[in-house]
């Protein structure tokens, strides 16, 4: 994806408020971010363990999501699969929770997917993060068909989200 600034992340979220999206936090070394091997960016926040945030490209602009991952509970610590790279973790893959967009949201709604718990979902589909033994099942599709693929879960989750 294209490098992307603080502001236009700000500017980017669909299910949190103006305000929340003013004082959320935002990775400060967003510079020497590897963008040319992101489909996402995704980070949580140091001094709130339970809130994640992910911007994608989407539709042509970016996109981003405001999350909560509760605390995990003894199933996830088994091996489970990532909903959007198709990476298998043992204890990895965290459950998070998207608010979901306008009135809906306000009204307590929300949609939940499982996924790595890093959000590097971009360097294991890459081979250039490591997900332990096992991680990956052997698949005939190129690099580039597995981009799409997680572009198209990412997407169909933001769908699930402001619909
Ligand atoms: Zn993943």
């Amino acid at each position: 994806m294209n490098p992307i600034t603080e502001r236009d992340i700000r500017a980017a979220f669909v299910n949190c408020t103006k305000g929340e999206a003013r004082r959320l936090y935002v990775p400060r070394d967003l510079a020497e971010r590897p963008w040319d091997d992101l489909d996402y960016l995704g980070w949580r926040d140091p001094r709130a363990p339970d809130r994640a945030y992910l911007v994608a490209e989407l539709d042509g602009g970016p996109r981003a999501l405001a999350l909560r991952s509760p605390a995990p509970t003894p199933g996830e610590t088994r091996r489970a699969m990532c909903s959007l790279c198709v990476t298998t973790h043992t204890g990895g893959v965290r459950l998070m929770v998207a608010a979901k967009a306008g009135k809906a949201g306000k009204q307590g709604d929300s949609v939940g997917i499982h996924v790595c718990g890093d959000l590097a979902c971009s360097l294991y589909v890459r081979g250039k993060k490591d997900a332990g033994p096992g991680a990956r099942s052997y698949e005939t599709i190129t690099l580039a068909e597995k981009i799409q693929r997680t572009t198209a879960n990412l997407a169909a989750f933001f769908t699930k989200v402001t619909s």
